[in-house]
């Protein structure tokens, strides 16, 4: 597995692949990996040819300079893992490989990137989400690129970057990996003492009665979102928000929506962590 510091030395990596006829596939990481990164990685090898991964903390989607100098980095570690999972190289560049002097360019989502996780980060997360994907689209061109389900919203804003930008890219999405008590599995959770990592499970707890409070009366996703709020409450967690929203624009879903998404969020000590099941529902019959 090659380690690759340089636009240009992915670029002649990618091209050397390209030119024996693999195709590309990129899997955009900030590292500290652990099995939800595995599953990434393992669609990308069933998928491609050539599996190119990304190891970059982007400085440009935190809002807080204490959450970018908290964030995990084990760029060694990560780099075994990934080879034993069949990676062909890894791409970590330094923030001035990938933001050097003048860079002034930033792409930019609109309303879907001010929602949900753009209202409570600011905006300038999913610039910097898209700013990043973007130029990492430019520098590997993949012909796949693979994102989780546990990070939706980052995967709706992705999806609609690369439409409207006409990006030659596939985006794949891959199920969200879950502890076995149900919290989906996060770079972040490292960072939660014992009482807090307990209380952390109110994330998955709140989106099941939320499911089971929308399955009862489909009718009612304001109840629905209510009692997967009041789930979380009785397990100690506050949630920033639960909502039940359209998984391709975000919005707040009324009466009879077939396709849905529970997204929730919420401090748990140190950490801020997000989690979402997207659900579909029998249509509501009209009397
Ligand atoms: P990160 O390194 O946290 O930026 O995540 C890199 C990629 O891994 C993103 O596409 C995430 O959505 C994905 N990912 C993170 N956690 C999980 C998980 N528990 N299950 C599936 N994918 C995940």
């Amino acid at each position: 597995m090659r380690i690759l510091r340089t636009v240009a030395d992915v670029r002649a990596h990618v091209a050397a692949a390209r030119a024996a006829g693999r195709s590309v596939g990129l899997v955009p990481t900030m590292g500290a990996f652990h099995d939800g990164h595995l599953a990434l990685m393992a669609a990308a090898r069933e998928r491609c040819d050539e599996v190119v991964v990304s190891l970059f903390v982007n400085p440009a989607q935190f809002g807080e300079a204490a959450d970018l100098e908290a964030y995990p980095r084990s760029e060694a570690a990560d780099a075994v893992v990934a080879e034993a999972a069949g990676v062909d190289a890894i791409f970590a560049p330094s923030a001035a490989e990938m933001y050097p002097d003048g860079f002034a360019t930033t792409v930019l989502v609109g309303a879907l990137g001010e929602v949900l996780e753009g209202a409570e980060r600011g905006a300038g997360h999913f610039a910097g989400v898209c700013t990043v994907v973007c130029k990492l689209f430019a520098i590997v061109a993949p012909d796949v690129a693979f994102f989780g389900q546990k990070d939706a919203q980052q995967v709706v804003v992705v999806r609609r970057m690369a439409r409207d930008l006409n990006l030659p890219v596939e985006i794949a999405t891959v199920p969200t990996v879950r502890e076995p008590d149900g919290l989906a599995m996060s770079s972040r959770n490292g960072r939660l003492d014992p009482a807090d990592r307990e209380r952390a499970t109110a994330l998955h707890a709140g989106l099941e009665a939320a499911r089971a409070a929308l399955l009862a009366d489909p009718r009612d996703p304001r109840a629905a979102e209510a009692a997967g709020a009041a789930a979380m409450r009785a397990a100690g967690v506050a949630p920033e928000y639960l909502a039940i929203v359209d998984p391709d624009t975000l919005e707040p879903v009324g009466t009879g929506a077939e396709r849905v998404l529970v997204v929730v969020a919420a401090r748990i000590g140190p950490a801020r962590l997000i989690d979402n099941l997207p659900l579909d529902l029998e249509p509501v019959a009209t009397p």
